[in-house]
């Protein structure tokens, strides 16, 4: 069978039938509706050797020549109501470059294809758990005992059912030990794509990210017995801030964003200047030093504007996660196979986390191709992309591979 990207489309309409209804796509993970879709995509894979790990991730196997592995991925679950294809678009891709090689006889390179489990978290709060169990890098293992779904059952338990032992699950760090590259395609999620006109891009990696809460004090005060002159309105520094921030994210420049997505203030009541306000900010960057730079830059002006309003201000990191680069080599390749079959390529950095960047950090050289998304909506189920570049996006996932075997064979 030669590559058939149009039966991708069909088969994904198929999925979407089988396990979604008027609200969108409903495989939440650790749920029968997911089951059925994991059986579904073994169904369409039949008589290639599968295997599921510890941390229900769903493999399938090649063996090749060489023990080398070559290794494409994604994730079968959705949110609830969500789309019909993020995250099964790479599975079924995959599993049509796959089915492509394996007709071929024995690739000169083992040739996996990865299906990771509850990459969303929707259930439970906490993303990317088969993979950062591959990855070694799930080391909160106490605090995902303590979670809980809405009807109250524990992450332990509903991953119990499913055969996962939260212990164990770890033991799937030896799936990544032999990868000598990963591939992920994946819809965009957002307009830059489609802002361009362009079916497909590489992506260079996932955005840095600083979390802070920052507290501005002031002193309450009469709302009608106090000039103006003589206030000290804790409010008036959040509000400068959160104007400078986008003067900030200008001058950074490349891709950074900042938001502030959140302004809590006390007493919080019409006829009092305001004593506290509690501002939540978030800043990402593709390059370590520029967020540190933007993140400074915003010190440095809540300190002026501190000043400004006779006011205090002070910082408290909630999060932060350091960008994880996509490599070098890969995201050539990745250039090539776009432009063999679209004319154009474009990269752009990544604003949601993947799998992907969860496998980079653990040290496999990674690469990630985005297919545009219609208005850049996703977790919905309006999440749509033109069927022709679905096609588009098979074939490129197909052309990179075949680059990929060749670089390592
Ligand atoms: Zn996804």
């Amino acid at each position: 069978m030669p590559l058939d990207p149009k039966r991708t489309v069909a088969e994904l309409r198929e999925l979407q039938k089988l396990t979604g209804d008027e609200n969108g796509a409903q495989r939440v993970a650790w749920t029968d509706t997911w089951v059925q879709a994991q059986d579904w995509m073994a169904s369409k894979l039949e008589g290639i050797e599968m295997e599921f790990d510890e941390a229900r991730n769903q493999w399938w196997t090649l063996r090749g020549a060489s023990d080398k592995e070559l290794l494409i991925g994604g994730h079968l679950d959705s949110v609830p109501n969500g789309g019909w294809l993020d995250g099964a678009l790479n599975v079924v891709a995959g599993a049509e470059v796959l089915r492509r090689i394996a007709e071929e006889g024995e690739p000169p390179v083992t040739v996996r294809l990865v299906s990771w489990a509850d990459e969303e978290g929707a259930r439970f709060g906490r993303s990317l758990f088969g993979s950062s169990a591959a990855a070694g890098s799930m080391a909160d293992q106490n605090e995902l005992r303590q979670l809980t779904d809405q009807d109250g059952i524990s992450l332990p338990d509903a991953i119990g059912a499913h055969g996962v032992d939260l212990d164990q699950a770890t033991e799937a760090r030896r799936q990544l030990e032999t990868a000598a590259a990963y591939l992920e395609l994946h819809i965009e999620q957002g307009p830059v794509l489609e802002g361009m006109g362009l079916p497909l891009g590489v992506v260079l990696g996932t955005f840095g990210v600083e979390r802070h809460r920052i507290t501005w004090r002031g002193q309450a005060a009469h709302a009608g017995s106090t000039p103006m002159d003589k206030r000290r309105d804790a409010l008036a520094g959040a509000a400068k801030l959160a104007l400078e921030i986008r003067d900030i994210a200008k001058h950074t420049g490349e891709g950074a964003v900042c938001t502030s997505g959140s302004v809590t203030t006390k007493p919080g009541i019409v006829t009092s200047v305001v004593e506290t306000a509690e501002q939540l900010l978030d800043q990402r960057h593709l390059d370590a030093d520029k967020l540190a730079q933007m993140l400074d830059d915003t010190k440095v002006a809540s300190r002026r504007f501190a000043d400004e309003e006779h006011i205090e201000v002070e910082w408290e990191r909630i999060w932060q996660i350091e960008p994880i680069l996509f490599d070098a080599e890969l995201i050539e390749l990745a250039d090539e196979a776009i432009k063999e079959v679209a004319g154009t390529s474009h990269r752009l950095p990544s604003g949601p986390l993947h799998d992907a960047a969860e496998v980079a950090r653990a040290g496999a050289p990674t690469v990630m191709l985005f297919v545009q998304s219609l208005r850049g909506l996703s977790h919905t189920k309006l999440e749509d992309t033109k069927e022709e570049h679905i096609e588009l996006s098979v074939r490129a996932l197909n052309g990179l591979a075949d680059r990929a075997i060749a670089r390592l064979a």
